[in-house]
């Protein structure tokens, strides 16, 4: 009879299965080990404990926003971005593995104790980094969104780095400002990819330039040349099949020693430029 009762609860293992049907055994971890508190771990070592009822509901919850499309980032509220967790949420893009690529090239052609400009944050991923990772850098960051700046502001205090924010379009913010090192992941999709389907839980304004994708890059490199010290860089994300177009664009702004270096799955990602004198 006890046993009988045991079984009809919802242990541990058995919730784990049902929602392993629903949305994969790797992320029922994931959100179980959310709604308890705990680490993966602890659900395989406790995979006999009763869950209390309360707990279950919010798991639940959490299944069906998975299932019907919703990133685990969005959900637990936080991705891992070049060995630190950052706080994200709906109004700013997920921070990608291949965007670490980005923060590998910029650490290598950064000077001392260089002045970092980021245009378009989003979470912070990428200016936050830099700050933390490139000694003495003087790290500015700006964004058009309001809600963005926040989320980012957040993420800097929580990793303990002090930046400065600004709201605006791309170069507004900084007008009359140099730096050694500009970077961006600016919104590259061209508006009819059909990649973006997926991601339709992310801010499309941080994905696309509602047009062929080049409208950002341009408005960038267009201007790199007056915000840049001389032998400062610009770094930018682009799409895989953007390489070509993008160094032209480089060197039609006036930038030298233009390459472009491939991410983990090697494509195309990210296009480099110094600023010759
Ligand atoms: N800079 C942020 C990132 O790389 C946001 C980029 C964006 O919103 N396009 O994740």
């Amino acid at each position: 009879m006890a046993e009988q009762s045991r079984q009809n609860k919802q242990t541990i293992k058995a919730v784990l299965a049902h929602a392993s049907t629903q949305i994969g055994r790797f992320e029922a971890f994931i959100l179980l080990a959310q709604v308890l508190g705990k680490p993966k771990e602890f659900l395989i070592t406790h995979d006999d404990d009763v869950l209390e009822p309360g707990a279950i509901t919010r798991f639940d919850i959490l299944v069906e926003m998975r299932r019907t499309g919703t990133p685990i980032p969005y959900i637990t509220g936080r991705q891992e971005f070049f060995g630190r967790y950052f706080l994200v949420d709906p109004s700013v893009l997920i921070p990608r593995p291949d965007t670490e690529v980005l923060i590998e090239q910029a650490q290598l052609v950064a000077p001392l104790s260089p002045k970092v400009l980021d245009l378009g944050t989003g979470s912070g991923c990428i200016a936050i980094t830099l700050a933390l990772e490139i000694k003495e850098a003087r790290v500015t960051a700006t964004d058009i969104s309001e809600d963005a700046i926040a989320i980012a502001k957040e993420n800097a205090v929580t990793l303990g780095a002090t930046l400065n924010f600004k709201q605006g379009s791309w170069w507004d913010p900084v007008q009359e400002e140099t730096f050694d090192l500009i970077v961006s992941n600016p919104p590259y999709i061209h508006k009819n990819d059909p990649h973006l389907a997926a991601l339709s839980s992310e801010p499309i304004s941080a994905l696309t330039d509602g047009a062929d994708g080049l409208t950002c890059i341009t408005e960038i490199t267009a201007c790199a040349k007056n915000y840049l010290n001389p032998n400062g860089w610009l770094l930018i994300e682009h799409g895989y099949d953007q390489g070509e177009i993008v160094r032209e664009l480089f060197r039609e702004g006036g930038l030298v020693a233009v390459r472009t270096v491939k991410d983990y799955g090697g494509n195309d990602r990210i296009t480099m430029g110094r600023r010759a004198n």
